[in-house]
């Protein structure tokens, strides 16, 4: 062993988020450059702040690469079925109106298969903040079009360039009555997180979408960045 080196692990602080994580589960699965990492940083800042009795949050996700956020989250959580996070979390409240319900999902999950879900929950003014890492792509299934992706991008689906407008999703939850809508990036950590602070603590449906980078899929095959390759 290297008595040094081991030295000087001991003396490094621990990281603040690390009692939010279950970090048995770490590492993670998200490659690197991913920007959802990035967002659970974010969020347990978030919670952190708050303030909010953790015994009472529960954390829902979908199915996608922001899905397995779920499976990181030292809180109760559950990882649903493909865009049925919302109609779980919905259960989870109606059954245990204390609880806090975080709704943490994709989307492609959130705002395509769960898209009615995502509007009528906004109308309802279900009680649950809804974080939603938008990276314009389906992840995890290979880097398909989604109702996110910005018109003319490619996706493996959309070889010649996507020919249909992208959702703009804080605008829709806005339109349906949401109590709490801000769009942030992955980049503007300090802004997000006071936004998400914001969102947990408000009554009603609250809404945060982040934009985040899909390296891997999304910004390779669209030349972003230095890598040209696709
Ligand atoms: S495929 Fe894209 S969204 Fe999924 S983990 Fe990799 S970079 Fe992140």
């Amino acid at each position: 062993m290297n008595e040094e080196l081991f030295a000087i692990d001991r003396a490094m602080p621990a990281n603040p988020v690390e009692a939010y994580l279950r970090t048995d589960r770490l590492p993670h699965i998200w490659c690197p450059g991913c920007g959802i990492g990035t967002t659970v940083n974010i969020f347990t800042r978030a919670l952190e702040t708050s303030k909010l009795d953790l015994n009472r949050v529960v954390v829902v996700s979908g199915i996608g690469c922001t899905g397995r956020v779920a499976g990181y989250v030292n809180l109760d959580s559950f990882h649903t079925t493909h865009g049925r996070a919302i109609p779980f979390a919905t259960g989870l409240k109606l059954a245990n109106p204390d609880l806090k319900l975080v709704v943490y999902s994709g989307d492609g999950d959130l705002s395509a298969i769960g898209g009615n879900h995502f509007i009528h929950a906004a109308r309802r003014n279900v009680d649950m903040t809804v974080v939603l890492i938008n990276n314009a792509t389906y992840g995890m299934t290979g880097g398909q079009v989604a109702p996110t992706t910005p018109l003319s991008a490619i996706a493996s689906t959309t070889p010649y360039g996507n020919f249909e407008a992208a959702f703009n999703l804080p605008a829709l939850a806005d339109s349906c009555g949401a109590v709490y809508v801000a769009r942030w990036t992955a980049y503007h950590v300090r802004h997000a997180t006071k936004s998400i602070r914001d969102a947990l603590l408000k009554k009603g449906f609250s809404f945060v979408e982040i934009l985040a980078p899909c390296p891997t899929l999304y910004s390779r095959k669209n030349r972003l960045g230095t890598d040209s390759r696709r």
